[in-house]
């Protein structure tokens, strides 16, 4: 049937078509979304969402870069009980949430293991403890 086939011949160039489409769109987007952090990082009165934003932030660049220098300063060691490597976090002094403009201060950041950050304050503040009372609270 030579309808079919030119008919099926149509389809093919339009899905290819889509696929280039889809491919630019995501482009766009990737490269819009790392100029919003930018912009939400410089911008104090940017207080960020708690979710999924801060989840993203947690997995950008900058984060990235900020837990690498706050680990260099500090030398890839715990401050407060001296372990070298391992399981390190670089933990925020004011809270990550709270303090949305400190978020990628090295002055901000401390390195701690994960032992000494568990006890930390700010460490899983959404959970809350065996009698349903809520770990964290801001000083
Ligand atoms: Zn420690």
């Amino acid at each position: 049937m030579p309808y079919a086939k030119k008919h099926k011949k149509k389809k093919e160039k339009e899905r290819a078509k889509k696929r280039k489409l889809n491919g630019e769109f995501k482009k766009y987007y990737r490269k819009r979304d790392t100029s919003d952090w930018n912009k939400g990082a410089k911008n104090p009165s940017w207080k960020g969402g708690i979710t999924p934003r801060n989840i993203k932030i947690r997995n950008s660049k900058e984060y990235k870069l900020w837990r690498e220098s706050v680990f260099k300063r500090d030398n890839w060691t715990c401050i407060w009980c001296g372990q070298v490597s391992g399981n390190l976090n670089a933990d925020h002094i004011k809270p990550f949430a709270l303090f949305p403009e400190l978020r990628f201060a090295i002055d901000n950041g401390r390195t701690l293991c994960l032992d000494c950050h568990k006890t930390t304050e700010s460490y899983g503040r959404s959970k809350t403890n065996k009698k349903g009372v809520k770990i964290w609270k801001h000083k």
